[in-house]
């Protein structure tokens, strides 16, 4: 009986280990097939960057099905070294904006006769389309709405995407992030293996690797996908006063979910059912007394 109960024991072990195998493979296949949707271009050269530069989006339309377009002609620019806001209502197509930018999925080309009927976003003057999809990517910081950890040590996660910058400069980051303090007190320290089948941390403490691993990085633009889940207020300043400092001379798009991060913008888009149905300033917008009034009355009234 007993060496029956054992391999018992064994056995569910092995099956919890292969299904969280399968969970990650699941995940890398998802990723290796969107890798192949977004192939370079024949002949693309890398993006040519001097310091931050503009971003433009140019009548940007975009469908993840064929039936159901998500954003109907979307049109802004972030200038070098500034912040453009997105608010709106959820499902209104925030996010999509920003895994445009990213290249997760290429602009739609609905109109036929021309490679940019679906519209482009531009980097400093260049179709993201005709650059390298690597190029793109290094040069854009994502602190997304939920981190998602490797299953390794916090060193290894704050240093990816630089992994020869050293330990050194893995200290300096967490410490601008603030979460330096709290990885010297954990069981290994920085070595501390993190992630799913490790310490699990926090939305907020995760939320701090993404900081510290995108100042480390320092790319010429950031993306901000500010979570949904609140944090407690002292801990959400915090965050917000630690992407300030993450974003300064950087060109910046910020998707929020609470109006006090964008009170600053240099422009605020507010976008509702993919269609951009106010723009301006913080001032400007409430002046107009439209939706984002309306929004900021109601969070201001502390009901968010
Ligand atoms: P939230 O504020 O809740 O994060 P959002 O404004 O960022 O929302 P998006 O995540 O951009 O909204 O989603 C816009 C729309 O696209 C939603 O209706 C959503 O259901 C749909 N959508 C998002 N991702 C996919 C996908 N991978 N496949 C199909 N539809 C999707």
């Amino acid at each position: 009986m007993i060496q029956l109960y054992i391999p018992l024991g064994f056995l569910g072990v092995l099956y919890r280990e292969i299904k969280q195998s399968l969970t990650d493979l699941d995940k890398m296949f998802v990723l290796l097939e969107k890798e192949r949707e977004i192939a370079d271009a024949p002949g693309a050269q890398p993006l040519m960057l001097d310091g931050p530069p503009a971003v433009t989006f140019e009548n940007v339309r975009f469908s993840y099905e064929p039936a159901r377009e998500i954003l109907h002609g979307i049109s802004f620019e972030i200038p070098a070294g500034k912040t453009v806001a997105v608010v709106g209502p959820s499902g209104s197509g925030k996010s999509t904006l920003a895994r445009l930018l990213y290249r997760f999925y290429d602009v739609t080309n609905h109109e036929p006769g021309g490679p940019h009927g679906g519209g482009r976003i531009l980097i400093n003057g260049q179709d993201i389309r005709e650059v390298t999809q690597s190029s793109v990517r290094q040069a854009i910081g994502i602190v997304p709405q939920d981190t998602v950890l490797f299953n390794d040590s916090i060193e290894y996660n704050i240093l990816y995407g630089r992994p020869d910058a050293g330990h050194e400069a893995a200290v300096e980051a967490a410490k601008a992030a603030h979460i330096h303090a709290f990885i010297e007190k954990l069981p290994k320290g920085y070595q501390t293996t993190v992630g799913e089948r490790g310490l699990k941390l926090s939305g907020g403490e995760k939320q701090r690797v993404a900081i510290a691993r995108t100042l480390l990085k320092n790319p010429p633009i950031v993306i901000f996908d500010e979570a949904t889940s609140a944090l407690d207020s002292a801990n959400e300043r915090a965050i917000q006063a630690e992407l300030k400092s993450a974003a300064r001379n950087k060109t910046s798009l910020v998707i929020a979910h609470r109006l006090s991060t964008v009170v600053d913008a240099h422009e605020i888009l507010v976008l509702v059912h993919g269609e951009i149905v106010e723009r301006g300033t913080h001032a400007e917008l409430v002046a107009r007394g439209g939706v984002y009034a309306d929004m900021w009355a109601l969070q201001q009234s502390g009901s968010d």
